[in-house]
């Protein structure tokens, strides 16, 4: 607008007129919004009481902004989202359509496994399974935008200190800066489910303001084992058009996929999806739980 080809006194000059006429517009402005505020309030006093017309007759200043236009707010950047889980395909049994639904429509969604999932488990049989190379398999198969494995020790992550747990979330939340925080709900039944929930709890206390929302998730096989843990969900969801992408990423663990209806069963995680749709009278759905939420 103001093209700096002429000396620096005529620009000031013009942009001095400019702010002179520009003051005289916005006065000229002013003067007939608070024309307009009148009439308006006018109108509306002939159908308010008595007491009511009193007050409006003695409208302040701050009242009279009220009348001015809402500002719109600036919108919310693209979500970050991180997902903590335990094991290679928890990061998928939880809340993989859910995730899917949240990449599908921009969101940075990036997973994190603590434990290298067979060392434990497959010792017995003194094979290795692969489950990176299915892990690596499931993250592309979903489309998470990043994903990585702590390599921590399988169903003995008690056994690690768990101020270097936190330390090691802490350093990816800081690297990574996520608004929402997944990880496994509390009350579930296995032990390296427990102590991933509390270091992520611990992680994301008060402190790093990017960091607005934590929520649990569910585990089929291992969440709702306890009577004395309930999972109770708040929230809800909807996953109709996510859902296959869910379930063909979960069919990339080729030794954890079990056949129905064991509860990580291709099929089974297809029942669960449409029981949790049904309560909310949906197709489909995964259900979370709030653990923590800060609105700023
Ligand atoms: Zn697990």
């Amino acid at each position: 607008m103001f093209l700096s080809r002429n000396s620096t006194g005529q620009i000031a000059s013009r942009q001095h007129t400019d702010r002179t006429s520009g003051r005289r517009r916005q006065d000229s402005r002013g003067l007939r919004a608070r024309k307009h505020i009148a009439s308006s309030l006018t109108a509306v006093d002939r159908t308010l009481p008595n007491r009511a017309l009193e007050r409006r007759r003695h409208v302040g200043p701050m009242q009279r902004n009220l009348a001015q236009p809402a500002r719109r707010l600036p919108e919310r950047a693209t979500p970050t989202v991180l997902v903590v889980a335990a094991h290679p395909d928890d990061e998928i049994l939880g809340g993989g359509a859910t995730y899917a639904k949240r990449l599908a429509r921009g969101d940075r969604v990036h997973a994190v496994i603590m434990c290298e999932g067979e060392s434990v488990r497959y010792a017995m049989q003194r094979r290795t399974v692969g489950q990176q190379e299915h892990a690596r398999k499931a993250a592309e198969t979903l489309g998470f935008t990043s994903f990585r494995c702590l390599m921590l020790p399988d169903q003995r992550l008690d056994a690690c200190s768990q101020i270097d747990l936190n330390q090691k979330l802490e350093a990816i939340l800081d690297e990574l800066r996520p608004s929402i925080v997944y990880t496994h709900c509390p009350g579930d039944i296995n032990r390296d489910h427990q102590v991933t929930h509390e270091s992520v709890m611990v992680a994301t206390r008060p402190g790093r303001d990017f960091i607005c929302e934590v929520v649990g998730f569910e585990t089929p096989s291992t969440t709702g084992l306890w009577n004395t843990h309930c999972f109770n969900p708040d929230t809800f969801t909807v996953v109709d058009d996510t859902l296959e992408k869910k379930l063909a990423a979960m069919a990339c663990y080729e030794t954890e996929t079990n056949t129905f209806p064991h509860p990580r069963s291709i099929d089974s995680l297809r029942h669960r999806a449409h029981y949790w749709g049904n309560i909310i009278q949906q197709v489909a759905a995964e259900p979370f739980m709030t653990l923590r939420r800060i609105e700023r």
